[in-house]
């Protein structure tokens, strides 16, 4: 599922629809909606102004006066804008088009429907928003709050990197990728980390996480740009999607496991004690 980097993309690329309204919308499949109904959510958008476009963790977030539409991009979800009329090639998985004021179409296509719709007021917004950590890339982002919330957990340092409750918008790939850097075994139990391997893990973090913003994410097979190019962080990759090649660093054969959190976790067993 698209990350930080991936989402921040996406939203960076297609702020020129800030300021523009919601002419009409229509919606394939109501398998993406979470909460919300289809004519709810088309009566909804309708006439509707889009005021701004963030990211929030790893959702586009979408302000419509004192509404949001919160897009969850799944695996296969991207967000884009076309000038002429879709192609059915491309009309096939847009599941959500957004007729705008100026013409172009605003479009959520998702080939597997992983990713979810959410509309919410503004109470809907705040129960959302709270239950998510600290952005990663905000000063809210502390050594202390990172390394408290390690201490209080015998789970891998892994999972709780990855686990939005108390940090967001680091997945697999990124989570694989810091922990290598930092130099820190994936598998650690997080009360046994240490806030010296705390602060290097949130060190690494944020500067992998950074770096990837600047190379427009990570593509392997369906993440597109909001201009729907490829992605560049693929080639700067250390571990994820490397088990078995060589590392590095040091050379040694890279290991995988799924014990950890049933996803693939990649390490060098030398580089990473
Ligand atoms: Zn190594």
């Amino acid at each position: 599922m698209p990350e930080l980097p991936e989402v921040e993309t996406i939203v960076r690329d297609l702020q020129h629809v800030v300021g523009t309204t919601i002419r009409s919308a229509e919606l394939t499949h109501v398998d993406i909606l979470r909460g919300v109904t289809r004519p709810k959510l088309l009566e909804g958008l309708k006439g509707r102004r889009i005021d701004t476009l963030t990211r929030r963790a790893k959702h586009a977030v979408f302000t419509l006066g004192d509404r949001r539409l919160v897009v969850q991009p799944g695996m296969t979800g991207s967000l884009l804008v076309h000038t002429k009329p879709l192609t059915p090639e491309e009309a096939k998985y847009a599941v959500l088009r957004a007729t705008l004021s100026d013409g172009r179409l605003l479009v959520y296509r998702d080939v597997r429907r992983i990713g979810t719709l959410l509309w919410l007021d503004a109470k809907g917004w705040a129960r959302y928003d709270s239950a998510l950590g600290p952005e990663p890339l905000e000063p809210e982002w502390t050594v202390e709050h990172f390394a408290g919330r390690l201490a209080k957990s015998s789970a891998a340092v892994k999972k709780i990197l990855m686990d939005q409750k108390h940090v967001v918008g680091i997945g697999n790939i990124y989570a694989n990728e810091a922990l290598f850097a930092a130099k820190v075994d994936p598998s650690k139990p997080g009360k046994k980390v240490g806030i010296e391997a705390a602060a290097r893990i949130r060190e690494h973090s944020i500067r992998i996480l950074e770096a990837a913003i600047r190379s427009q994410g990570t593509t392997f097979r369906d993440y597109r740009t909001g201009t729907g190019e490829r992605g560049n962080f693929q080639l700067e990759l250390f571990v994820y999607g490397r088990e078995g090649e060589p590392c590095r660093v040091c050379g040694t054969r890279l290991s995988g496991t799924h014990d950890i959190d049933a996803r693939a976790t990649v390490f060098c067993h030398r580089c990473q004690t």
